[in-house]
């Protein structure tokens, strides 16, 4: 059954050459996930912005590989917006909550990692699972 991939908070954008190159460096980074998990399901992406809390950055259906990432996040810089995406990713694949104790699944953007950190932290999310 396919259906529509939607959430109250963010409205999605229509797919446009522009929205299709945003959707694009966030895939980039999935695919930067992916070669360190070679078991990565699918995961949806959807672009959009904001309907009512402008501080949103992206949201994530909890273990159903569906996520969310706003315009907003996209331009921020490329660190940034890599610790949204992973975040999202933590929650959206493996099904994870908010753990304040944690620089990448705090519940709001306060540390923003390099790459290698990012990952690392990410990683041990994966580990949970005892793959
Ligand atoms: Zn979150």
């Amino acid at each position: 059954m396919k259906t529509k991939m939607q959430t109250k908070e963010i409205k999605n954008f229509k797919m446009s050459n522009e929205v299709y190159l945003l959707r694009r460096k966030v895939i980039n980074m999935i695919y930067e996930v992916k070669d360190h998990i070679k078991t990565l399901p699918r995961v949806e992406v959807r672009i959009g912005e904001a309907r009512c809390e402008d501080n949103l950055l992206g949201l994530a259906s909890r273990g159903k590989c569906q996520l969310w990432i706003t315009k907003k996040a996209i331009d921020m810089n490329e660190d940034a917006l890599r610790n949204i995406v992973y975040h999202e990713l933590v929650h959206a694949v493996f099904g994870f909550k908010h753990d304040d104790k944690c620089p990448l699944m705090q519940p709001t953007l306060k540390t923003i990692l390099k790459k290698e950190e990012c990952l690392k932290h990410l990683l041990k999310y994966k580990n949970y699972k005892g793959e």
